[in-house]
């Protein structure tokens, strides 16, 4: 969920604009940040400005456009991709989107913008040296050094290191995989690892990686080439990225490369090299239809080999070992990181590459970008060593003010998050009351009396508390309580006073039986006397 307001003169621009996922299972489809704080700085957004074409850099252009009618610059494959999102949000019609060139400035209200090349796990990515009054920021996007790019596009340390030498005031730079010693590793390398993968199967070979990587759909591209084989693309996100990417000259296939998915049962599965979604164990990617067996276009089992080449995102363990298992149960031979060193490689800079950041730009002043409050200090201790005057962790909502004087973190703003469910906003308050029913249950309570309280009729009926059918005892003591407790009230008690008692006393007799308290609607009606 990246994004980073920069203000000078009256006027913000924007880098990034992503969003986030929300793993509670409640429902929610993404996570976009809550854009209150640029109605509190009493300014004007002049423009945003993208990075790369990741979802976390990219995914809440739609709703900030739905709002605020400002131009946005990107890469030119980024913009393809913001091109696709902004047409399901249907904002693409009136959004004023231009291309941005490494090395080629532009202008932004009063800041002046140069994209540098950067190597990452998705083409066409840069970093941002930004002209203010304060000197230039160098935003590093996500980066790694990647020193053998399959679109020959480097790593620009050249431009970095002539920023540095003219001066830096600001370095924010990718946090991501401080924890990470060691050279972060070449997508080539990966290449030679598939490659082998693939000379020595038998069946169909099934890549299951980041739709993103298109590095490494375009080697694959190559594999297929020289072992005979066809490539197709399972999975949205996959035909996706391989569209944009060959419109925007990211993959130069021939047409004949790739098999049509929906044909793919017409090819021998020696003849197979499918690029498949899913890596994460998601129910709906094409993996877990090949798992489960209802994928609309191929079968697969024994002979095939599945080659799992990305990193399991910490919180995903579980389903990613029982899409496994379905897969080893199905026949399949599956190939991983664990059988196979360098199977993937990440797109985040290591340790060793982070600090080659700091040294090539040397600015006066460091912030870290992209991690949690661990990444974060961790990347400033490194940025201390390597010499860096003043060094500021910030999280969320705190505002840097940099001056020539100094680097000021005393102030904040407002920040938040917006929780989008069926295309709208939803409420914290509905969310949690969301994640109770589902750890504590659900009871509806009818309760009919007469003019003078004698209970005429109760119905009690629960979700997610007890199987009614079998538990009909325990739904018999919870109503005679009820009963017991209405008749223990004075009289001329009033209706609110009846009902609220009724509502405890449900919650408590399903606390003595079962540990919870269900939340508990009353609906309750008195005779005309
Ligand atoms: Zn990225
Ligand atoms: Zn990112």
């Amino acid at each position: 969920m990246n994004c980073m307001a920069i203000e000078q003169r009256g006027e913000v621009i924007l880098v990034d604009c992503g969003v986030t996922f929300d793993n509670r299972n409640l429902g929610v489809d993404v996570i976009h940040p809550d854009f209150g704080a640029l109605e509190t700085f009493g300014t004007r957004l002049v423009g945003v400005v993208i990075t790369h074409g990741h979802e976390d850099h990219i995914g809440a252009l739609p709703y900030l456009l739905k709002r605020y009618d400002v131009p946005v610059w990107a890469p030119p494959y980024s913009l393809g991709l913001i091109r696709e999102r902004l047409g399901e949000h249907e904002v693409l019609a009136h959004a004023r989107l231009l291309e941005t060139r490494p090395r080629t400035p532009f202008k932004v209200g009063s800041f002046e913008i140069e994209p540098i090349r950067v190597t990452h796990s998705i083409a066409d990515a840069t970093a941002l040296a930004i002209t203010t009054d304060a000197g230039t920021i160098v935003h590093t996007g996500d980066f790694k050094l990647d020193e053998a790019p399959p679109d020959g596009e480097h790593f620009d340390s050249e431009r970095l290191a002539e920023l540095g030498d003219a001066g830096v005031t600001l370095l924010m730079s990718d946090s991501t995989n401080i924890d990470s010693e060691g050279p972060t590793g070449n997508e080539v390398d990966v290449a030679a690892v598939l490659e082998e993968l693939t000379e020595g199967a038998t069946g169909a070979v099934v890549v299951a990686m980041f739709a993103s990587n298109i590095h490494r759909l375009r080697l694959l591209g190559d594999i297929a080439r020289k072992t005979g084989r066809k490539i197709v693309l399972l999975g949205r996100g996959v035909g996706t990225h391989a569209r944009v990417a060959r419109s925007t000259g990211y993959l130069p296939w021939p047409d004949d490369l790739v098999w049509p998915e929906r044909r793919a049962r017409e090819l021998p599965h020696s003849k197979i090299l499918a690029v498949a979604t899913g890596s994460q164990g998601e129910a709906n990617a094409a993996l877990s239809k090949l798992a489960r067996g209802d994928h609309p276009s191929l079968d697969i089992g024994s002979g095939d080999r599945i080659v799992l080449s990305a990193r399991t995102i910490p919180g995903n363990e579980t389903e990613v070992h029982a899409l496994l298992g379905k897969l080893l149960k199905r026949g399949c031979e599956i190939r991983t990181r664990l059988t196979d060193r360098g199977i993937h490689v990440s797109g985040h800079a290591h340790r060793p590459e982070q600090r080659r950041m700091i040294e090539l730009v040397r600015p006066k002043y460091f912030i870290p970008v992209h991690g949690t409050f661990h990444h974060l200090t961790r990347h400033a201790q490194l940025a201390r060593e390597t010499g860096v005057e003043h060094v500021a962790v910030i999280e969320n909502g705190r505002i840097a003010e940099v001056s020539t004087d100094g680097l000021d973190t005393t102030h904040t703003t407002h920040f938040g998050r917006v929780h989008v469910w069926a295309g709208r906003p939803i409420a914290p308050a509905v969310l949690r009351e969301r994640q109770v029913l589902a750890e504590e249950g659900f009871a509806s309570c009818s309760v009919l009396v007469d003019a003078r309280n004698a209970v005429l009729d109760v119905t009690l009926v629960t979700r997610g508390v007890l199987d009614e059918a079998e538990h009909a005892d325990e739904i018999d003591g919870v109503e005679a309580a009820l009963r017991r407790a209405i008749a223990a009230l004075p009289a001329n008690v009033d209706e609110a006073r009846i009902t609220e008692e009724i509502r405890l006393t449900v919650r408590r007799a399903f606390f003595q039986t079962r540990g919870k308290k269900p939340v508990t609607v009353v609906h309750f009606r008195r005779t005309p006397s």
